[in-house]
């Protein structure tokens, strides 16, 4: 696997892919790999010749009192992951290479950012974004994976590959899960043991929100209310929110006809880590 961390380089070895007649995908990462982000080197793979990793802790995309200074940074086991998993090359640059001093442009998706995330994290789809389109711009790849677990983002990165025409794919894969129900996220290894015994249940109030639906249910309040009253069970997991939206506008709905995104976040009372969950009643991302 080869190791790249310039902007530069990069292109460098995209271009050479693509006179050699390779197609190419990108699984954009901020590391601290876990079997989630080496399920999306697999649905690369699928579509693709070469899939190349970037790992890249992506400064704009953090508040002021988040996490940026403390998120894991692990590249020496990452790299060894991303090899066994099959890619093909790992692209980690630096903060210098991507915002050089004096650097002004950002990307705004509108609308579909003031929902959920978006609205509890002030500026974090400008950077996101912004990163992503960056990314897109220097690896040039056929197609992009990204996960279903950050659902407000797949939706973003499609719009913003829309709205300005760019030449990529863009594919959603399916969230991995620890045993036990709970998403794989890199921030899981912030959480206390008892915010980890505890943090299965917003899968298990999402997993009961499905079973509502299947029964019938297609008032998207009682849906909502059902994942609420479970996670009020909890005494460590707080909801940021929780919200029943479609998966077009972001907006929320009453009654369901169309997919529609079940999306919760909590912060952790022990640790103040955020975990975020979803899944889509009706159809798919
Ligand atoms: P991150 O490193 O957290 O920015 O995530 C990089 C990519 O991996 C994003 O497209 C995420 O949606 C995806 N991802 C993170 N966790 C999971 C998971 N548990 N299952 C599938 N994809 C994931």
């Amino acid at each position: 696997m080869k190791i790249i961390h310039s902007c530069a380089e990069m292109r460098g070895y995209s271009l050479a892919a693509r006179r050699a007649g390779l197609s190419l995908g990108l699984v954009p990462t901020m590391g601290a790999l876990h079997d989630g982000h080496l399920s999306l080197l697999k649905t690369a793979a699928r579509h693709c010749d070469n899939t190349v990793m970037s790992i890249f802790v992506n400064p704009t995309q953090f508040g002021p009192q988040e996490d940026f200074d403390r998120y894991p940074r692990r590249i020496e086991r990452d790299s060894e992951l991303a090899e066994a998993a099959g890619c093909g090359c790992l692209f980690a640059p630096s903060v210098e290479d991507m915002y050089p001093e004096g650097y002004d442009t950002y990307v705004n998706v509108e609308n579909i950012t003031d929902a959920l995330c978006g609205a509890n994290r002030t500026g974090h789809f400008r950077g996101v974004a912004t990163v992503v389109l960056k990314l897109l711009n220097i690896v040039s790849p056929d197609i992009a994976v990204f996960g279903a677990k950050d659902a407000q983002q797949v939706i973003v990165v499609r719009r913003m590959v829309r709205d300005l025409h760019l030449p990529v794919l863009i594919i959603a894969a399916p969230t991995v899960r620890e045993p036990d129900g709970l998403a794989m996220s890199s921030r899981n290894s912030y959480l206390s043991s008892n915010e980890r015994a505890e943090a299965p249940i917003i899968y298990k109030a999402l997993t009961e929100a499905q079973k509502l639906y299947n029964s019938g249910e297609n008032i998207a309040e009682s849906i909502k209310n059902r994942i609420v009253s479970i996670l009020a069970q909890s005494r460590l997991l707080k909801p940021e929110y929780v919200e029943i939206v479609d998966t077009v506008r972001v907006k929320p709905i009453g009654k369901i006809k169309v997919p529609v995104l079940a999306a919760a976040a909590c912060r952790t009372t022990e640790t103040g880590t955020r975990l975020i969950d979803n899944i889509v009643l009706g159809g798919s991302l």
